[in-house]
């Protein structure tokens, strides 16, 4: 959404403009929610007045333009006035007690959580881990903490290239290791594509351009014929009669494309889900036969059935996938096809479960996230309680919780989830400390290896103990996972005595 028609000069004006983008978003409220907002917004523009951005826009442009997302996302009117009132305590003379006075303690409580820290306890970079810190420990409290997070870093970064090159490229690559990937592990497509695409010229700032023209290319082109597939499928599934209540068609977001070229070592008109036709049907029994009926007039591309809905992915995420290929035009394309809760919970993840309950009323988080989503969430505050220094802190942060995992097995079958890099020891660690301690040689599907051995993805692995083993030194440097780093630098700390 642009702000380039809000005045500049005069903060009335601007912050009339800014009313009349807000107000008509949030029509979903009942009347007092709306009236709740409009206090809220009142009070920002009261407490940062005349305060500039380094685009030289009024500072209220930046509150509004965050709460606008989460309108989209169908959010109460705590988190929309929290949303308006976050930077408020840290950048204005108003207080966080004042604004707990006014707003009750829940509103308050939400802006603390995307507060920063106060610059006097905290130097430099050990305030970015603290921040962090915090922002985990709030939003196991309160996830709609993260949402507004979210919302306040999108705008940021889509307002990036007023601040300088260094602090571009920090932000930039703070917000691709952390910020993406907790809301994709909370199931936010949409945050997570947008944040990554507003991180691309950043980062990349070398191949941006020329990847965005010639993936501009080819989608257009596949775009074109894509229109065409679409109306046949209309036709298709009206003969049929199947009831469906639309079908959409979309083309993938860039630095997700980006990413699969570059994993995959593919080039980009080889990536077959560069356009999809995403159908929405009412229930689940639908999805199935539109799946059926589909795959009768375009020829299903072998082994490229995703059925999400009865095995959703860990984040919650549902729907059916296939890659078909249209005969009469050669396109190979995806299909998506879900119901519409599936669709809200495919681009809000945690959010539109929100928003789906009642609305006012905290929510309690096991209610709303999976157990896998849980488990994260709780790693992540224990990690915070332990006394790494910051860069140990991010590193952990990073590699345990937000770097792809592998699965590997025990002997008795049982799936272990480790992050990408990790060895027998982290392995053995993993199962019991016990194990980890006296864990001597291995077995990878059934050859003798070194506990060093890095794992890879569905390897069965037997750990032999031995009762003389311990822990030494040098294992610190066989370990990538937090948990084990921990457990043998305790042993050592435990036995220097
Ligand atoms: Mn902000």
């Amino acid at each position: 959404m642009s702000t380039s028609h809000i005045s500049r000069d005069n903060l009335e004006t601007a912050s009339q403009q800014l009313w009349k983008m807000l107000l008509p978003k949030i029509q979903y409220l009942p009347k007092n929610d709306q009236k709740l907002v409009e206090t809220a917004f009142i009070q920002m523009v009261l407490a940062h007045k005349e305060m500039k951005r380094k685009s030289g826009e009024f500072y209220i442009i930046h509150p509004v333009m965050a709460t606008l997302t989460l309108t989209d996302f169908g959010l109460d009117k705590d988190t929309l006035a929290a949303c308006l009132l976050h930077d408020v305590p840290e950048d204005t003379s108003i207080t966080l007690k004042e604004i707990q006075k006014d707003f009750g303690t829940e509103i308050a409580f939400l802006v603390e959580g995307v507060t920063k820290l106060s610059q006097v306890k905290y130097q430099g970079q050990d305030r970015y881990a603290e921040n962090l810190r915090r922002m985990f420990v709030a939003m196991s409290q309160d996830l709609r903490v993260i949402f507004i997070k979210l919302a306040d870093r999108l705008h940021n970064l889509r307002t990036l290239k007023y601040v300088n090159p260094e602090k571009q490229k920090r932000i930039a690559l703070e917000s691709l290791e952390i910020y993406a990937p907790i809301a994709e592990k909370l199931g936010m497509a949409y945050f997570r594509g947008e944040i990554e695409d507003a991180c691309f010229p950043y980062l990349h700032p070398d191949i941006y351009q020329k990847f965005i023209i010639d993936s501009d290319l080819i989608i257009e082109k596949r775009q074109k014929i894509l229109t065409k597939v679409r109306k046949k499928t209309e036709k298709i599934l009206s003969e049929n009669q199947i009831e469906h209540l639309q079908i959409l068609g979309r083309a993938k977001k860039y630095f997700s494309i980006w990413k699969k070229t570059q994993n995959k070592n593919y080039e980009i008109d080889q990536i077959y889900d560069l356009v999809a036709l995403r159908i929405i049907t009412k229930d689940v029994e639908k999805c199935y036969q539109i799946l059926a009926v589909l795959h009768t007039y375009f020829e299903p591309i072998e082994n490229r059935v995703k059925d999400y809905i009865t095995r959703p992915k860990l984040n919650g995420y549902q729907s059916l996938h296939t890659t078909v290929k249209d005969v009469a035009s050669g396109l190979i394309f995806e299909i998506q096809i879900r119901t519409s809760s599936m669709n809200d919970f495919a681009e809000y993840g945690v959010a539109a479960h929100w928003a789906y309950k009642e609305k006012s009323k905290k929510q309690q988080l096991e209610s709303i996230i999976s157990p896998e989503t849980y488990k994260w969430l709780s790693e992540l505050i224990e990690l915070g309680q332990e006394n790494w220094t910051e860069d140990e802190y991010l590193n952990h942060v990073k590699l345990d919780l937000f770097q792809d995992r592998i699965f590997v097995m025990t002997p008795k079958n049982d799936a272990i989830d480790l992050p990408i890099g990790a060895t027998i020891l982290d392995f053995a660690y993993k199962i019991h400390r016990a194990i980890g301690e006296k864990a001597s040689m291995a077995k990878i599907n059934g050859e003798m290896v070194k506990l060093s051995s890095k794992l890879k993805n569905g390897d069965v692995v037997e750990i032999l103990t031995d009762k003389r083993q311990k822990p030494n030194d040098k294992w610190l440097q066989w370990v990538i996972t937090s948990q084990a780093a921990k457990q043998i630098r305790h042993f050592l700390k435990k036995n220097s005595k």
